[in-house]
């Protein structure tokens, strides 16, 4: 029998990317299905994106991921979006459909996908926190939130315009409500909230002591809560949220939940949860509490 010595390759393309850990998730998925596929890690500044796809393409990669600058930029570069990408305006995955370049967002159904084995969506009021800037997570949280049945989204953001603008979004394209609620002052969560979910970067590695301007004493046992960082996972939100006696939901999940989608959009099977979270635990050195 002839011997092949040629890999399927997938990767990423960030800035900073060195501490970005889905390779190491991905290659042990691979790994465990038995697939020859390399994930590579690239730090690929913003002027450089477009040789980095005209690269990848040219070199047949199977497919990508786009992170930190480049999820809203690249979609010039692509040959065509799918509708959620299409809905967020950002693409955190890119798939190689017969040779044309397709932008796809798993973050948001990545995170659908985390929160729920603790929380059954359908009419749900959730407060979301973030709207989204170059990295978009908010957007993506959103629209899939809305898209998987949810009933009233509130979007407490900082800066007004993007808060505003998320909002429309969402009540435009999906069936659920959502108003922005400006974040000016100590922000309290209406009582009647179910879901209640961090995508600002406030509390990521290394401001792990920065907290949100919410009134804790607004934090319910009955609201599940949920945030959107995993390094680390175990937030101030999480922490205070535990205190109250809240199901909570890290950011891990989200993270192993959104590359899983996009290694099924690259490979056509479904790997195991399993693996890939022990694999980022081990990268990460976390033991989950
Ligand atoms: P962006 O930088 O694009 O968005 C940042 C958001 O945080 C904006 O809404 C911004 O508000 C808000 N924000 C930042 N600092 C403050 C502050 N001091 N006070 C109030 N609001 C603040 O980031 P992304 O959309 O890429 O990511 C958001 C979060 O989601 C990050 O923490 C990231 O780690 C996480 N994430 C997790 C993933 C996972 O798989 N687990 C995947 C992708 C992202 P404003 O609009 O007012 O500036």
């Amino acid at each position: 029998m002839s011997k092949h010595f040629l890999s399927e390759l997938t990767g990423s393309f960030a800035t900073p990317a060195l501490e970005n850990p889905t390779g190491v998730m991905m290659e042990a998925a691979y790994r465990d299905l038995g697939l020859d596929w390399r994930y590579i890690n690239c730090e690929i500044q913003p002027d450089d994106l477009e040789n980095a796809v005209l690269g990848a393409k040219a070199m047949n990669w199977r497919g990508f991921n786009c992170s930190i600058p480049h999820k809203v930029s690249v979609i010039s570069h692509l040959d065509d979006l799918g509708e959620s990408a299409r809905i967020i305006g950002a693409v955190n995955t890119v798939v190689n459909r017969d040779g044309k370049l397709i932008g796809e967002n798993t973050d948001g159904r990545g995170f659908v996908e985390s929160v729920k084995s603790s929380l059954e969506l359908t009419k749900k009021r959730v407060v979301l926190f973030g709207a989204g800037g170059a990295g978009g997570a908010a957007r993506a949280v959103a629209v899939e939130l809305a898209l998987a049945g949810v009933a009233h989204i509130t979007i407490v953001n900082r800066n007004q315009e993007r808060g505003e603008e998320l909002s429309k979004l969402v009540a435009d394209n999906t069936s659920a409500g959502a108003e922005y609620h400006a974040w000016t002052k100590q922000y309290q969560i209406p009582a009647e909230t179910d879901l209640v979910i961090n995508v600002t970067s406030i509390g990521l590695f290394p401001n792990v002591d920065a907290e949100l301007d919410i009134d804790t004493e607004s934090i319910k046992s009955s609201m599940v809560v949920a945030d959107g960082i995993f390094n680390p996972p175990e937030t101030r939100l999480i922490q205070t949220a535990k205190t109250k006696g809240c199901t909570t939901v890290n950011g891990l999940g989200m993270l192993v939940q959104q590359g899983a989608i996009a290694f099924e959009y690259w490979t056509g099977k479904t790997p195991s949860i399993e693996v890939m979270k022990a694999a980022l635990s081990d990268a990460l050195d976390i033991t989950e509490k």
